[in-house]
């Protein structure tokens, strides 16, 4: 490796109060929260609309609820609300979610089934961001950060117009990859423990089919219904046991890292077929990650081709949609003040600064949260070590593998958004530097009077 060294340069620079780097899953809801304060936010985002993996790979959104229909004679409660609930509300009204809806088989897994048209995900969240006027840095990447002692002065951002500076007090990396909290120099880790993914859309295949033939080969696993193209109480969602159906079928769909379960609003039409791939090192690796993206466009159309065996009358599907990058389900893990462990996860623990409870767990019925109740998420385990104004949020929190596939989840990254958003604002209106100097009181208040759900309050 050659190394080149660059002379000094001007950037031109804005100035804002809270920063948000990413604008996925959970970078959509800090930024909506961060704004809703009345301080001057920004959200920078590499692709061209914002929603990430909540857009692009995951095929229903774990969960808003507790696992009620696992536990018999458990209150059924909705755990997640606040901003995330409202979301949810306006994709319905514009039959772009399906609401809420009965898991009917497998509910161990999930009691509730909540399927999105990810076009019009992405369309509501920007225009969310836009009626709460946060200026939105879509198609620019946060290239570097600038730095004095612990603490973030601005960014470094990146776009066709060239390098920019944004100078900020607050700072929330919701990039998944953790490259803001990588670039200030924050403790880290790469586990690599988990398949990239590109997930596709099928056209042209019929979600009725795919059922009635599992079910007829008794290879029906799990079920939804829903809301369908205008009608109400159809299939939304489906998984098949391959193996059942023939060997051979499962030990290529297993080949392909294929997910057989798929969701979907509309007819003739697979909303999410998961393709997975496990990369030899972390997705950092740029080089790995190039052959990465090759490799599961090859595997979608083996995919295809499988489906089209599989499911009467696909002769004619097509691969419709598909992400535009590579989908991880983590790269850095980002060392915090507090790092949840599974135990507390699947025993219910709720902690003195929590700022959401949740009760989905992506291993169940092997770990779920016991009784059907939830667990807290702290406040403390989105401090980044170490730095006096940094959040991290969304998939790179959470050592345990297994802890971690409960707070990754799409619901869980919503919902870390909004308390890391409403905290960062809440510093720069009470003039906190430290994060960890914002008194958890006003916290508690703020996020309880925004409708976020403090499940073990409740009478
Ligand atoms: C294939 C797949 C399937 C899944 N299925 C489900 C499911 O069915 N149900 C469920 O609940 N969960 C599912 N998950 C998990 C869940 O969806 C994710 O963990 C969650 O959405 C991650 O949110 P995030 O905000 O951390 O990251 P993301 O949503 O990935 O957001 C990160 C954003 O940052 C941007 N970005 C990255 N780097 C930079 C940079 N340097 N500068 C500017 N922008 C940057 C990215 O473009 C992206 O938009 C799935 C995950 C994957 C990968």
């Amino acid at each position: 490796m050659e190394y080149v060294l660059q002379s000094e340069r001007k950037f031109p620079a804005g100035k804002y109060d809270v920063i948000i780097c990413g604008g996925g899953t959970s970078g959509v809801f800090a930024a909506i929260a961060a704004a809703r304060k009345g301080v001057k936010t920004a959200l920078v985002e590499s692709k061209g609309y914002v929603g990430g993996i909540a857009a692009e790979g995951g095929c229903g959104l774990h969960s808003f609820y507790n696992l009620w229909k696992a536990f018999p004679g458990t209150e059924k409660r909705k755990v997640v609300r606040g901003l995330p609930e409202e979301m949810i509300n306006r994709l319905t009204a514009l039959h772009g979610a399906s609401g809420h809806n009965e898991t009917l088989m497998n509910y161990g897994y999930d009691s509730d089934t909540l399927c999105v048209d990810v076009e019009v995900y992405k369309y509501v969240a920007m225009q969310m961001l836009h009626e709460e006027g946060v200026d939105i840095y879509v198609n620019t990447m946060v290239a570097e950060v600038l730095t004095e002692g612990s603490r973030i002065t601005g960014v470094v951002i990146v776009n066709h117009q060239g390098s920019q500076v944004l100078l900020t007090k607050m700072v929330i990396d919701s990039t998944g990859y953790g490259d803001v909290c990588a670039r200030a120099g924050a403790d880290y880790t790469e586990p690599n423990d988990y398949a990239v993914a590109n997930s596709m859309g099928i056209g042209g295949i019929d979600i009725d089919k795919y059922y009635q033939f599992l079910k007829k080969n008794d290879a029906l696993k799990e079920y939804a219904l829903g809301p369908r193209s205008g009608r109400d109480g159809q299939i939304i969602r489906v998984d098949g046991n391959w193996n059942k159906l023939d060997s051979n079928f499962g030990k290529k769909a297993a080949e392909l890292g294929m997910h057989t379960v798929t969701t979907t609003l509309h007819d003739n039409y697979f909303m999410f077929i998961k393709l997975n791939y496990h990369m030899p090192v972390s997705p950092t690796d740029v080089k790995e990650l190039s052959a990465a993206e090759f490799e599961l466009r090859r595997r979608q159309f083996e995919a295809l081709k499988l489906l089209k065996e599989v499911i009467p009358g696909s002769e004619n599907a097509f691969i419709a949609r598909t992400s535009p990058a590579v989908t991880i389900r983590r790269a850095r893990c980002i060392s915090c003040d507090y790092d949840i462990s599974n135990e507390e996860v699947i025993n219910g623990v709720h902690f003195s600064d929590d700022v959401f409870s949740y009760g989905f767990h992506d291993e169940a019925p092997h770990f779920q949260v016991k009784n059907g109740e939830t667990y807290g998420f702290p406040y403390r385990a989105m401090l980044v070590k170490n730095m006096e104004n940094l959040f991290a949020v969304g998939m790179m929190v959470t050592s345990d593998h297994h802890a971690h596939m409960s707070t990754r989840n799409t619901v869980s990254c919503m919902a870390q958004g909004q308390a890391a958003g409403t905290a960062a604002a809440l510093c720069v209106k009470l003039k906190k530097d430290n994060v960890r100097d914002l008194p958890y009181k006003e916290l508690y208040a703020t996020l309880k009077a925004d409708n976020v759900w403090f499940d073990q309050d409740r009478q």
